[in-house]
């Protein structure tokens, strides 16, 4: 393939790739912005292997269908609620790539790059495996714990605030030698010093993170995976992957921002750790008290009884797959002239915008579902709240209790509505693992049992 095609094949696909970002930002336009981003990337991949690799196709192409297999059958077996921790785990594949790309770069010493230019690549080199490394081992401890393998609560190591600093301070140094010493031919010790230290970093920052602040982590590390490509490009010297990843890596920046926003962190404070400890010194108090539980009738009865309805999904929604059966619900209350309305909160779920995938598939119309700062005010209007399977993301003690691992989190201010459903199967904690006095307050009604289960017989009683 001519070079002239190829650069125009890039540039059709970068414009794809923004396309499909524009795309994504709007639930009406996602399934287009999907099919923009699988567009760009068949003819990236096409106009790369026919116009770019010059040999070994053989190899490349054994590559392409075992990874092309093991994606196919990973995505039909994954379940939605295992979404989550399979991008963690597919991060941790742009790092490792990074890392590989980075080491073979260094190994095939080219003797025609000197002077100002041999400095560059160097640099490129450390930086991409640096990248790449922390995206590696963070990604994987972030699929743990998203995974429930590694439990959420942060691991704090004393001193840990001077020990990240030495860390940096001994991977310049090692860049420093590195550099100085790939001019001669050498410099793989420090390489290698770097990117096993850069590999403790990833583990180290992503295991001092309490459970609550998870999805910052989930978005840092995509914004990660993006630079490692980008790093990648630059050692391959391949423009597309420097803009594409520039790309993920800016994209999944400005959703950091957004997920810290959401949750009233600060990014840096979050990445240095220690969020989700109650200050690491005083626990969240235990709640106590009478719980009032109903059946699915007394449901359904309460939900008839009321003109305004506030649905608030959480991950139990999904652990359930109740998706259909609250869209159906959702009908049969419209049909009866039941005004209602749904609540998201920027962080319910396991992954940023968990909640809306499952209400889009399942046919929630969109116009009825909302923005946590949308309807936050609404609540003393709303006559049943219905929580289904959520859990930290309508916990009151965010506010009401300072020494909480949640506290200062935005919350679905459900409690002050008439009344409250909540829809779960026992009285356990939530993923950050705070108990929640909501469970407990005078207008709140427990609805134990698998989600699922509870609505279908609250749907019979709504027909019957
Ligand atoms: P939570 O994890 O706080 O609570 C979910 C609740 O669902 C549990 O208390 C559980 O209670 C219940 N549940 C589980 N399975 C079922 C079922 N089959 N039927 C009924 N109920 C069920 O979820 P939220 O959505 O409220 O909050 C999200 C949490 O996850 C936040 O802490 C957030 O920080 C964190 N997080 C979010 C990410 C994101 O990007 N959105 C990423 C990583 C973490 P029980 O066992 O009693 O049924």
């Amino acid at each position: 393939m001519q070079n002239g095609i190829v650069t125009v094949s890039y540039i059709g696909a970068t414009i794809l790739f923004i396309l499909a970002l524009g795309g994504l930002s709007h639930q009406e336009t996602s399934r287009r912005g999907n099919l923009y981003g699988m567009l760009g990337m068949g003819i990236a991949v096409l106009a790369t292997v026919l116009g770019i690799v010059s040999s070994n196709h053989h190899v490349m192409l054994a590559g392409m269908l075992i990874g092309g297999a093991i994606g196919l059958v990973l995505a039909k077996k994954v379940a939605m609620t295992q979404m989550p921790e399979l991008v963690a785990i597919l991060h941790s594949l742009v790092g490792l790539a990074a890392v590989l790309v980075g080491f073979v770069n260094f190994l095939e010493h080219n003797p025609d790059i000197t002077g100002v230019n041999r400095t560059i690549h160097d640099v490129e080199t450390y930086l991409g495996i640096l990248i790449g490394a922390i995206t590696l081992s963070g990604s994987v401890v972030a699929f743990g714990k998203l995974s429930g393998k590694i439990g959420g609560k942060p691991v704090l190591l004393p001193g840990r605030h001077w020990m990240n600093l030495t860390l940096l301070a001994v991977v310049i140094y090692s860049g420093y030698l590195f550099v100085g010493q790939s001019a001669a031919g050498g410099g793989l010790s420090p390489l290698i010093v770097m990117t096993v230290l850069s590999l403790l970093f990833g583990i180290h920052m992503v295991m001092a993170i309490g459970g609550a602040d998870m999805p910052v982590v989930v978005s840092m590390l995509n914004s990660y995976s993006g630079w490692a490509a980008a790093a990648t490009g630059f050692m391959l010297n391949n423009d597309l992957l420097i803009v594409v990843g520039a790309l993920v890596g800016s994209s999944g920046a400005i959703l950091s921002y957004i997920m810290c926003r959401a949750m009233n962190r600060k990014f840096l404070a979050v990445i240095a750790g220690g969020f989700g400890t109650g200050g690491g010194t005083v626990a969240a108090t235990e709640q106590t008290g009478e719980v009032t539980s109903v059946d699915a009738e007394e449901a359904a009865a309460l939900l008839l009884d009321a003109k305004e309805v506030m649905i608030v999904p959480g991950y139990g929604m999904a652990v359930a797959q109740a998706q259909h059966t609250v869209n159906e619900i959702t009908r049969a209350l419209r049909e009866r002239g039941v005004n209602v309305r749904f609540g998201i909160h920027p962080v319910a779920g396991r992954m940023p915008g968990h909640m809306n995938v499952l209400l889009a598939e399942a046919r929630v119309p969109y116009d009825i579902v909302f923005e946590m700062d949308e309807v936050n005010e609404d609540f003393p209007e709303v006559d049943v709240s219905m929580v289904i399977g959520a859990n930290d993301i309508v916990n009151p003690s965010a506010q009401e209790e300072p020494n909480s691992p949640i506290a200062g989190m935005p919350v679905l201010e459900v409690w002050k509505g008439r009344t409250t459903i909540v829809l779960k199967r026992s009285m356990a904690s939530g993923y950050a693992g705070v108990d929640n006095p909501l469970f407990y307050k005078e207008n709140t009604r427990m609805l134990f049992g698998d989600a699922k289960t509870s609505l279908d017989s609250v749907l019979k009683h709504l027909q019957g």
